[in-house]
């Protein structure tokens, strides 16, 4: 079968990969000259089925509604985007309640367990340096109280296959000596052994070019603009330079799928969050973490990524803005740098690479896998914050559909007809 992919992130390069291994003719396209030119480029690099919790708790709410403009917040909505987002911030609220919160957990951490697997099977088949780090991954709360919320929800994750391990300060001490100074002020935290981490970008290059080698057609600079349906089935995609026909398409355009989709009548319920990252060179400092840290309190990701140090964090709800704003990106720099106050002092701010993307985030929180309802059009997208994390699983998932496969996992709350 013939399958152009349209989008060249994490969630389209694993995708077109997969259709690959199962003898697929597959096409790439993306409007970058480069695979991984938008939200999978300099991401928190975190593989974390421990983090799979929508991001519409109660608590995430309240604070986004009481931080409303508020420069230096970590969690932003615009005024401006108030009535851009009412249909979905609805939904957003919706999805908040106690049961579809837990359930979207789980089918979120069903998927990311999965992905996690398919990662160590795909490291195992293709060499693919990517500074990954198999070590596991570490939450630390700075009140009992959090500690004890995240608590609740890792036990959610437990049963469906998460292992983890609560610490008290000593023992997130004793795993990441860089905590030693700020051990007064950790109230414990929780360890996640399966979890890992890597450069997202590194990985979808790497991945994309021996994909070349095995055959698949990488159409880059080139913009998608017009899906052409014929007898109500997506048979060809227009771009600036060429029209493209296929047997199927895959829309995994991240945070810009709904306007494609809206083309073809389909309403996918995917609102940009931006999100900010900062990465430095801590090659000759002392006191940098080994480990990946989640610093939920202060709302960033912290990563050793070699001679590298990512911080990553903020949600901000303005629109398809993606302007680097260097007061945002210093308070991200300021949050994952108070938890390593040696580190802090040899560090200077304005050296680290700055950045900002668009996480396509679903109003409930699982992504949308699969069919589209349109025949030949199937949807990979709508990962918000777990894009890295799912990038496996999801793109197994949606190319074992396309050929005719049941996945491995049930795809209960992943498919667009959840909204139905
Ligand atoms: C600050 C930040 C930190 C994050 N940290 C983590 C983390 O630690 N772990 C994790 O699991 N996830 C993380 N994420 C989320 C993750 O990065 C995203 O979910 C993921 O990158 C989404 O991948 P994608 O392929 O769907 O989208 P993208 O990577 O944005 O890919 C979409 C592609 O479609 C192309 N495209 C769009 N429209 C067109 C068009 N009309 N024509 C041609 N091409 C088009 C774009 O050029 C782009 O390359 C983070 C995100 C951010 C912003």
């Amino acid at each position: 079968m013939q399958v152009t992919v349209l989008g060249g992130g994490l969630v389209g390069v694993t995708t077109a990969w997969y259709l690959l291994d199962a003898g697929h003719e597959v096409t790439l396209v993306d409007r970058a000259t480069e695979l991984a030119a938008e939200a999978s480029h300099a991401n928190g690099a975190m593989l974390h089925a421990s983090h799979t919790e929508p991001w519409n708790t109660p608590r995430a709410i309240g604070q986004l509604l009481r931080w409303i403009g508020r420069e230096d917040s970590p969690l932003l909505l615009r005024p401006s985007e108030i009535p851009r987002m009412a249909r979905w911030g609805l939904g957003f609220l919706r999805y908040s309640q106690a049961h579809h919160h837990a359930r979207n957990t789980q089918v979120n951490a069903r998927l990311a367990t999965y992905s996690l697997r398919l990662m160590r099977e795909l490291e195992a088949q293709v060499p693919l340096d990517f500074t990954q780090s198999h070590e596991g991954i570490l939450k630390i709360f700075h009140t009992p109280e959090a500690l004890e919320t995240a608590k609740a929800d890792t036990a959610l994750m437990a049963e469906v296959g998460v292992r983890h391990e609560t610490l008290d300060a000593a023992g997130l001490v004793t795993r990441e000596p860089a905590l030693a100074d700020i051990r007064e002020s950790l109230s414990g935290g929780i360890f996640y052994p399966d979890d890992a981490s890597g450069d997202a970008r590194l990985f979808c290059q790497r991945l994309g070019q021996i994909a070349v080698q095995r055959g698949l057609e990488l159409r880059l600079g080139e913009t998608i603009q017009q899906l052409h349906c014929a007898r109500g089935r997506l048979t060809e995609v227009e771009t600036d330079r060429s029209r493209l026909k296929a047997d199927a398409f895959v829309l995994a355009t991240g945070a810009e799928a709904p306007q494609l989709a809206k083309q073809l009548g389909i309403r996918l319920p995917i609102r940009p969050v931006k999100g900010y990252s900062a990465t430095l060179d801590v090659s000759d400092l002392e006191g940098a973490p080994r480990l990946p840290i989640i610093d939920d309190g202060r709302k960033v990701v912290i990563t050793r990524l070699g001679d590298q140090l990512r911080i990553a964090g903020t949600a901000e709800f303005t629109g398809y803005d993606t302007t680097v704003r260097p007061r945002r990106v210093a308070a991200v720099i300021r949050q994952g740098l108070a938890n390593f106050p040696r580190l802090a002092a040899q560090i200077d701010p304005a050296e680290a690479d700055q950045w900002a993307c668009l996480r396509p985030m679903s109003m409930d929180g699982p992504p949308i896998l699969g069919e589209s309802g349109v025949p030949g059009c199937y949807l990979n997208t709508g990962a918000g914050h777990l894009g890295w994390t799912f990038a496996a699983g999801a793109g197994r998932v949606v190319a074992d559909l396309i050929d005719g496969k049941t996945p491995a996992i049930a795809l209960e709350g992943l498919t667009l007809g959840r909204y139905a």
